[in-house]
């Protein structure tokens, strides 16, 4: 499987099919992508994106799933700690400790509430954490689903900030790490490399920073 991080928390994993999660990406389109599958985390513009435009299959909450059929997206509805599985992919979805109401046009939709993302595809388990502060049931993801890797946000303010993914990274267990959610804007700054360090000198877990557009090998 390949994964390929546009920025942000847009990343696109790339095997049997083609899974496109929280797709917005600044300034950017992402129709380029062709995904047979959207997951959305929550209702955040900057995690929605494209959602509506793409008009693929999208794996969201009950509330974000009904929100995107009004709007004639083919969506498939699940809530936390339930799993679904279509054309042979996996999508679980785990707690995120976050707010999820739907913006659009000045005007807001109740959202459910926000989650995360296990997804397995090709023997391969990948954890997108979505926006979240530090929460001790991550040990629970771990243990239940084994993830390969974990994408975790590091930005701070509205997420987990590098101290807290630190301990996030411990529980989840992954072997490899990529940090998300940071330097987008202003107030979500952070060095990853210090992130890096900070993991890599305490623990056996590779944290591995991409750029903007960068795609990598996932391996079992
Ligand atoms: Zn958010």
């Amino acid at each position: 499987m390949y994964l390929t991080w546009f920025g942000h928390s847009c990343v696109l994993l790339s095997g049997t099919k083609k899974i496109l999660i929280d797709p917005f990406i600044e300034g950017g389109r992402l129709s380029h992508t062709k995904p047979d599958f959207v997951v959305v985390t929550h209702g955040h513009a900057d995690h929605m994106g494209e959602a509506v435009t793409l008009k693929r299959k999208t794996v969201a909450i009950t509330e974000i799933a009904k929100f995107l059929k009004a709007k004639g997206v083919p969506a498939e509805s699940l809530n936390i700690g339930g799993t679904i599985e279509l054309q042979g992919v996996t999508f679980t979805m785990t707690p995120a400790m976050h707010s999820g109401r739907i913006e659009e046009a000045g005007r807001g939709y109740g959202g459910g509430t926000a989650a995360g993302f296990v997804i397995g595809m090709d023997g391969v388990s990948v954890y997108h954490a979505g926006d979240t502060g530090l929460f001790s049931d991550m040990k629970l993801i771990g243990e239940l689903y084994h993830p390969n890797v974990a994408l975790l946000p590091i930005g701070g303010r509205f997420t987990m900030g590098p101290n807290e993914a630190m301990i996030a990274a411990n529980y989840v267990g992954a072997k490899l790490v990529i940090p998300i959610h940071y330097n987008t804007w202003d107030k979500i700054v952070q060095d990853p490399l210090k992130f890096k360090n900070a993991v890599e000198r305490t623990t056996d877990i590779e944290v591995k920073i991409l750029k903007p557009g960068e795609k990598i090998e996932i391996n079992a």
